[in-house]
């Protein structure tokens, strides 16, 4: 058990919080918190950063605006799925537990479901570049953002009109790409030159050094501002009595209980967030609510030293998985297994993963070369949208999850909107289809 303290400096002190999760989320909200004056406690099972965040592409993804579930995805479903080498995996033990979640994910894919989660998509994504840079810029590392670009890449040439489609729909949806092949492709990627018929181009797409990195740099950021870490599971969360103290001579709310698999008292605090990724849905019981969360899982592969230079992010339209260079070296992601929380990853998706790459870039078909794999749990919920709300009976009860393949890219903002809904703050947009009842 690791409890860390250190004393608090600085602003004037508003109230007690506490942060459950100290994933990318969690680590932005403790952070977001303490720049508005919260003395901040921090809790997780684990150090920060070893969930879904220690492992993703580190690509901030703002292009990414269609939700999972559309009628096209639910077409090719059955395909994806039976493909040995394709994207989707539903273990067949899981298929039962995953079927209420599965009914209410083709009904997202309704005309008004899809264009109102479309929209909540869009508002985040184009706000998070932004809220990023704020956030590194306060702490001292805006470098740790590189606007590498990125790729959308197809391998078929056959496939150039589903490239103009693609291209023809994200422009209504106001961002830009060019359409590169030939000699412009081989300038910008070299080392696509024998794979890759055509692309996308998204120049002003970014991406993070490395992801781990940058939890423990949030991480260290908070602690020097006078964060506590607490280093235990919470069990419980208790909301208040509806009592009201009085404390340094201001009233205060009743205050919210938060009880760890320790033998220890509850830790009480003013100010609760749940921040706790594809977790969150059993915390959230135990406050009497319940929403369609799911655990799905993703995999990757690092590659240290891949012997071949990559220098965008790139995603294969086709094969559905995203590859990209970070400061640990070459990384390789995909794979939607809805598979819960419970089981452990299977040996056939980095296999998937492994093929997938080769065909892309055959260098990397190298049994020499070095390959660490990874899976990890990406909080889904069936509209992709997260929520961003607080318990509807007790306003001090917050939270803050649910950001499927694009946490990385909104954990910025996302801190910054749910710390001014708990300061009652004018949000800088409208928080209504991240409501935690909206099911
Ligand atoms: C393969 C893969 C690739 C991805 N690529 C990208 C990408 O390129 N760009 C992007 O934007 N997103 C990407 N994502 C998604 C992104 O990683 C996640 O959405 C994001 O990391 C979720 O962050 P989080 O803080 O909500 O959850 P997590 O990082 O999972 O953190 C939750 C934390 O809560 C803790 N916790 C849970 N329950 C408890 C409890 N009861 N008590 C104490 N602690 C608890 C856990 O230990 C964990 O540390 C990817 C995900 C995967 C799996």
């Amino acid at each position: 058990m690791l409890h860390t303290e250190f004393g608090q400096k600085g602003k004037e002190v508003k109230a007690s919080l506490g942060v459950i999760g100290s994933g990318i989320i969690g680590l932005c909200t403790a952070l977001e918190a303490q720049r508005n004056g919260y003395r901040v406690t921090l809790f997780d099972r684990d150090e920060p950063g070893l969930g879904a965040s220690f492992g993703n592409a580190g690509f901030l993804a703002t292009e990414l605006i269609e939700p999972l579930s559309t009628p096209k995805t639910l077409r090719s479903a059955l395909t994806l799925w039976l493909n040995p080498n394709g994207p989707l995996s539903l273990p067949l033990q899981y298929l039962i537990n995953i079927a209420p979640w599965l009914v209410k994910f083709i009904k997202a894919a309704k005309p008004e479901s899809l264009a109102s989660s479309r929209h909540g998509l869009i508002q985040l994504n184009q706000n998070s570049i932004g809220a990023w840079q704020r956030c590194l810029d306060d702490i001292g590392a805006s470098e740790q953002i590189v606007k590498s670009g990125y790729l959308l890449v197809w391998e078929s040439s056959s496939k150039l009109d589903e490239a103009l489609k693609q291209q023809r729909w994200l422009s209504e949806n106001g961002i830009v790409t060019e359409l590169v092949q030939g000699e412009r492709l081989v300038e910008l990627e070299p080392a696509l030159k024998e794979t890759v018929s055509h692309a996308l181009h998204f120049p002003e797409a970014c991406r993070v050094r490395e992801p781990y990195e940058l939890c423990k740099l949030l991480f260290s950021s908070f602690m020097a501002r006078g964060g506590t870490f607490i280093q235990e599971e919470v069990k419980q969360i208790t909301p208040g009595t509806g009592q009201s103290s009085l404390k340094a001579g201001s009233k205060i709310e009743s205050q919210i209980e938060v009880k760890t698999g320790t033998e220890t008292e509850p830790y009480s605090f003013e100010k609760v967030i749940v921040c706790a990724g594809a977790w969150s849905k059993k915390l959230l019981e135990g406050v009497g609510l319940h929403v369609p969360l799911e655990a799905e899982r993703g995999y990757h592969l690092t590659i240290p030293e891949a012997g071949v230079m990559l220098n965008h992010s790139i995603g294969s339209a086709e094969r559905k998985f995203v590859m990209g260079p970070l400061d640990s070296g070459l990384r390789v992601v995909g794979i939607t297994q809805l598979g819960g929380l419970k089981l452990g990853p299977f040996k056939h998706c980095f296999n998937i993963l492994r093929h997938n790459s080769y065909k892309l870039l055959p260098e990397l078909n190298n049994p020499s070369l070095n390959i660490t794999e990874w899976m990890g749990h990406r909080p889904t919920l069936p509209d992709s949208l997260p929520v961003i709300d607080r318990h509807p009976q007790c306003p001090q009860l917050l939270f803050s999850f649910g950001n499927q393949h694009l946490g990385l890219t909104h954990a910025a903002l996302a801190a910054e909107l749910v710390i001014q809904l708990m300061q009652n703050s004018t949000t800088k947009m409208d928080l209504s289809p991240y409501r935690v009842n909206r099911f």
